[in-house]
């Protein structure tokens, strides 16, 4: 096994890492009154239709940064090359975000483009990949139910075949940005099926008839998740992501890239605010003797957390099942920035609780993360299932 960066890897973390040190930083103390919209990473949904003059303020600042990024070639670094895109290994974009997450800015080097949206076929691939890669569209993800999040084998929104059409009936809960984005990547099952049989993935346009949203909800993650309800809601067939039936796939792939995903940004995110306490405890050296032996177990876990983050990455890219490494990586990544974020706020106190403080910011993020994209419980309960695959079906979860 060898995860090490390849020179041109390497150089390309570096660029990130000088990006990040140069043009991201110095911004921080500017975000921290921006409106709450830019704390998370998913600002492009909202942003767009916002008239708010404070709004389109931030945008272009955002907007300067993506053209600085674009021209140092720092851009759609995970595009596959048939679509423009740099195609850089999952190592080399593990490396990259833990980079990115050193600072508390909402920047991404590309527009973000779903990863199943490259099973695109036909017309679906002018109609929503090229736009999402050219940052003209957004997209929303509708998996979730109000009685199957953290178990989505148990959805109950259901796509029952008509001729040529489908028509979708039944609730989502908590898609993010579904009022506002162009298009929601919306999970159904064929009726009469149950557990992962018959799932299957639609791409149907926000306000299709049929398509309501019922409220948005405004989190302290900065995101706006929505409860979104189908009443038949008429596609055609040529809206299937995919084939009929391989919903499930789609929706473990899409959940797995972002498992890894969190679970790095924990590391970068856990580094940063440790790196903020041995700030304010430079300045009193009787008060730092107190926390040392605990700081030097958090960076130990912090390496673990990189060493298991990086050898998984590497399996993805020797294209085994690393289902189970995402679950790992999500459980201990966020388990673990959490420990370490309560612990910089006990140790650097109530200035820390300010609501712009780069700890609060991480706080209020490191908790949503513990729960968004399958929250720990489930994490263990993926992980403890290798142990008994062989034996009885013990505590199976779909
Ligand atoms: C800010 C935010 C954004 C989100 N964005 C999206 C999105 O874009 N698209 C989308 O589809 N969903 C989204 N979600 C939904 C998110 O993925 C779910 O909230 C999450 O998977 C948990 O599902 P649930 O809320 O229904 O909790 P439940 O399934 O009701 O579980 C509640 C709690 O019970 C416990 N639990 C559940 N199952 C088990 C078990 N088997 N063993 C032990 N304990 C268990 C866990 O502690 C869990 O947190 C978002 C959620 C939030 C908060």
């Amino acid at each position: 096994m060898n995860f090490h960066l390849s020179a041109e890897e390497e150089q390309l973390r570096q660029s990130v890492a000088a990006f990040v040190q140069t043009e991201l930083i110095p911004l921080e103390p500017e975000f921290a009154y921006a409106p709450d919209i830019f704390e998370g990473s998913r600002w492009k949904s909202r942003v767009k239709s916002s008239s708010d003059p404070e709004v389109r303020r931030y945008l272009e600042i955002m907007e300067g940064l993506e053209k600085k990024a674009e021209a140092m070639g720092l851009w759609h670094l995970d595009i596959p090359k048939a679509y423009g895109g740099m195609a850089v290994s999952n190592v080399a974009m593990i490396a990259v975000t833990e980079e990115l997450e050193k600072s508390a800015i909402p920047f991404e080097f590309g527009n973000h483009v779903s990863n199943i949206l490259f099973n695109c076929q036909g017309e679906q691939i002018d109609k929503y990949l090229w736009p999402c890669i050219r940052g003209e569209k957004t997209s929303a993800f509708g998996l979730s139910e109000p009685a199957s999040g953290a178990d989505p084998s148990m959805m109950q929104t259901t796509a029952t075949p008509d001729g040529d059409y489908f028509e979708i009936n039944g609730t989502k809960m908590f898609p993010t940005f579904a009022d506002v984005a162009d298009f929601v990547q919306l999970f159904a099952r064929l009726p009469g099926t149950k557990g992962r049989e018959g799932v299957t993935c639609f791409l149907i346009d926000t306000g299709a008839p049929g398509y309501r949203v019922v409220r948005s909800i405004a989190t302290i993650a900065g995101t706006e998740p929505c409860e979104l309800v189908f009443e038949d809601c008429r596609v055609h067939k040529s809206a299937v992501l995919g084939e009929v039936g391989n919903g499930w796939a789609l929706n473990q792939a899409w959940l797995g890239a972002r498992r890894f995903q969190v679970g790095i940004r924990a590391h970068g995110m856990a580094q940063r605010v440790l790196g903020a306490v041995a700030q304010v405890l430079r300045q009193d050296s009787k008060e730092a003797e107190k926390y040392l032996g605990t700081i030097g177990h958090f960076l130990g876990e912090l390496e673990a957390l990189k060493a298991l983050t990086y050898s998984a990455s590497w399996r993805a890219d020797q294209k085994m099942d690393v289902r189970v490494d995402a679950a790992k990586v999500k459980l201990f990544g966020t388990e673990l920035a959490h420990k370490v974020i309560d612990f910089a706020l006990e140790a650097v106190g109530p200035s820390a609780l300010r609501k712009d403080h780069v700890i609060a910011r991480a706080f209020r993020h490191a908790r949503a993360r513990r729960i968004i994209e399958g929250p720990s419980e489930v994490q263990r309960h993926i992980i403890q299932r290798e142990l008994f695959r062989q034996g009885t079906a013990l505590l199976e979860l779909q």
